[in-house]
């Protein structure tokens, strides 16, 4: 065939290539859907919160109690729970119906800096309890300290994550927030759970992810993880840990992005 002809053919071909299938409408989204309108998502979080309440006195007195595996000897110190921040403090309802796609974490850090935060229903009074009875409360988040252009700070967003949680009424600081690719942190949560086991009896663990309770969750493990979870082990993983869901693991709803994204048959 003429290279004439060939041309117009290839170009056509090249141009079906780059179209990428329209991105899912956030607006026609019904996990979107549910979290921002649903009375029953608010019901749920109130639920998960009323019951952590209600446990936690049991915990403390407790003193073998750990939801940490391996932490069996920690009678001795001091009582902390453990909370992720987005989908379990703060809400980012409104960030996910509008951000334009893809996601990326500077696009989230810029709308947390730029609005006030909105919290999920029921933490506060809980977090209110929890140190009412002496409890430390840790935030451990996967919000990635990096670089942005124009900031000094190298890890700018630990103080925007700080201001988010003081934003729905719950005064932290450094010494209580633990980011991802800080301190020789990655994305993997069991690492700084194990570092607050050091110094505390964890009691407790609240979070909308598998990740926030359990370790190498992800297609994409991250170190010391190395196997790549699948649907079938996440499964298993729940089942493993019957015990703890509603009694130590406290998990939150989150229909939107998380882990489980990745376990999805493509
Ligand atoms: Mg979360």
């Amino acid at each position: 065939m003429n290279i004439r002809y060939l041309m117009p053919l290839m170009a056509l071909f090249l141009t079906a290539c780059a179209t990428e299938p329209p991105a899912p409408d956030p607006a026609q989204d019904g996990g979107l859907l549910w979290v921002k309108h649903s009375a029953e998502y608010r019901a749920m979080t109130e639920q998960v919160y009323a019951k952590a309440t209600s446990d936690l006195p049991g915990f403390i007195a407790d003193k073998s109690w750990s939801v940490i595996p391996g932490q069996d000897d920690a009678a001795h110190l001091p009582v902390a729970v453990i909370l992720d921040v987005d989908e379990t403090v703060v809400s980012n309802i409104d960030f996910q119906l509008t951000f334009e796609r893809p996601f990326e974490n500077w696009k989230l850090d810029e709308w947390t800096r730029n609005t006030v935060a909105t919290p999920i229903h029921g933490v506060r009074k809980f977090v209110e309890s929890a140190r009412a009875a002496g409890v430390t409360v840790f935030f451990v988040t996967n919000r990635p300290c990096e670089r942005i252009d124009g900031i000094d700070d190298p890890c700018p967003q630990r103080q925007s994550t700080i201001d988010d949680i003081g934003e729905v009424g719950i005064e932290t600081d450094a010494e209580h927030v633990f980011l991802s690719d800080e301190r020789g942190w990655n994305r993997e949560k069991s690492t700084r759970r194990n570092h607050v086991a050091e110094t505390h009896r964890v009691v407790m663990l609240i979070g909308d992810d598998l990740g926030d309770f359990l370790p190498c969750v992800r297609k994409k493990p991250y170190a010391p993880c190395t196997n790549s979870a699948t649907g079938a082990d996440r499964m298993k993983m729940v089942e493993d840990n019957a015990r703890l869901w509603g009694n130590g693991w406290y998990i939150l709803p989150n229909p939107m992005h998380g882990s489980w994204t990745s376990a999805i048959p493509r």
